[in-house]
């Protein structure tokens, strides 16, 4: 009996290996490169499951954990990174990833940034209390570490046979890497997944603790992408071509909530808080209130910029105006 093939997209090099996650996002994918210099991208979530999902796989390749060189991660959410304690700790595995995550990486989120971030806002304190124990329930699957190097944009690694290039695509994380082979192909973590739409998450520069641009990095990241000629090996879903495709539908889909966005704001003066209640009815869901914001913040940021929207202090709250009717907005 042949064992199945879990090659990532038909590569004899690459190995795909699925491993579940607590997350609504569900699985998330970790790939072994086998070459003189074994190297994963990425490695799982912290949980029992996971790690046995991973050393099962890797066994199946004829590899123990402690045969893994290096892990090259492409972010540092949990869902990625969350055994790379382990494995360094354990297995003696040398870590990269790119400095913008060492917040992620090291656990240090400013939580004083965001929570007067979301003050502001106008998000309800119950909701802001309930997103810290959201963030809190997150960090369990994940254990603080040490990075043994950083990669930068653009740094050449190799693992013997096959060589990669490095690109910086933040906008889903500060410092978000994805890998590209020799051969056009690259391991896109969630800059560009097929089938769902990459949030871009709220987040403060580690020097200045002012608020990042997610939204327009993460366009500008995902319009880099339609340059991908090979194979896509997202962080999740399988494996995909025609990326530029892929990018062409996620950015219509962002212009039609974008429309949407306007339209609200058109409405009249409202905080943020309540434009991503009129978006998206279902945010006090703790578990979704963080991302819809996020998102919703995004999209306001962009009104704001071209002109559309601005804040005002009403009563002493912060609130955003639409300021174009929105015929003209939406031609
Ligand atoms: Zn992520």
């Amino acid at each position: 009996m042949s064992l199945p093939d879990r090659s990532a997209g038909g590569h004899p090099d690459y190995l795909h290996i699925q491993i579940s996650t607590p997350f609504a996002v569900g699985d998330v994918n970790v790939y072994l490169i086998r070459d003189e210099k074994n190297v994963l991208i990425d490695c799982g979530p912290k949980t029992r499951i996971a790690a046995q999902t991973l050393i099962t796989q890797l066994g199946e390749a004829g590899l123990k954990p402690g045969d893994i060189d290096e892990i090259w991660l492409t972010h540092g959410h949990p869902d990625h990174c969350g055994l790379a304690s382990m494995m360094r700790d354990k297995h003696d595995v040398r870590l990269f990833a790119h400095r913008g995550e060492k917040r992620n990486i090291l656990k240090n989120p400013d939580r004083r940034l965001f929570s007067n971030f979301f003050e502001d806002a106008g998000v309800p304190d119950y909701l802001i209390h309930e997103m810290d124990m959201q963030r809190k329930w997150y960090d369990v699957y994940t254990d603080a570490t040490e990075v043994d190097g950083w990669i930068e944009d653009g740094d050449e690694l190799t693992t013997g046979r096959h060589r990669f290039t490095a690109h910086h695509l933040p906008g889903h994380s500060p410092g978000h890497l994805a890998f590209a082979d020799e051969n056009g192909h690259i391991f896109s973590g969630d800059v560009l997944l097929q089938r769902i739409s990459s949030n871009a998450i709220i987040t403060f520069d580690t020097d200045t603790g002012k608020r990042q641009n997610s939204l327009r990095e993460l366009r500008d990241s995902m319009k880099k992408m339609t340059s991908v000629t090979g194979m896509v090996y997202p962080g999740h879903g399988l494996p995909f071509s025609r990326a530029a495709e892929t990018v062409q539908h996620h950015l219509e889909s962002q212009e039609k909530r974008y429309m949407k966005v306007l339209e609200v704001l058109s409405g009249g003066p409202a905080s943020l808080f309540d434009t991503a209640k009129k978006m998206f009815p279902e945010i006090e869901r703790p578990e979704l209130t963080f991302l819809c914001i996020s998102e919703v913040t995004g999209y306001v940021d962009r009104a704001i910029n071209e002109g559309f929207a601005q804040t005002e202090i009403i009563d002493g709250k912060k609130v955003i105006t639409g300021n174009v009717p929105l015929n003209d907005a939406a031609c």
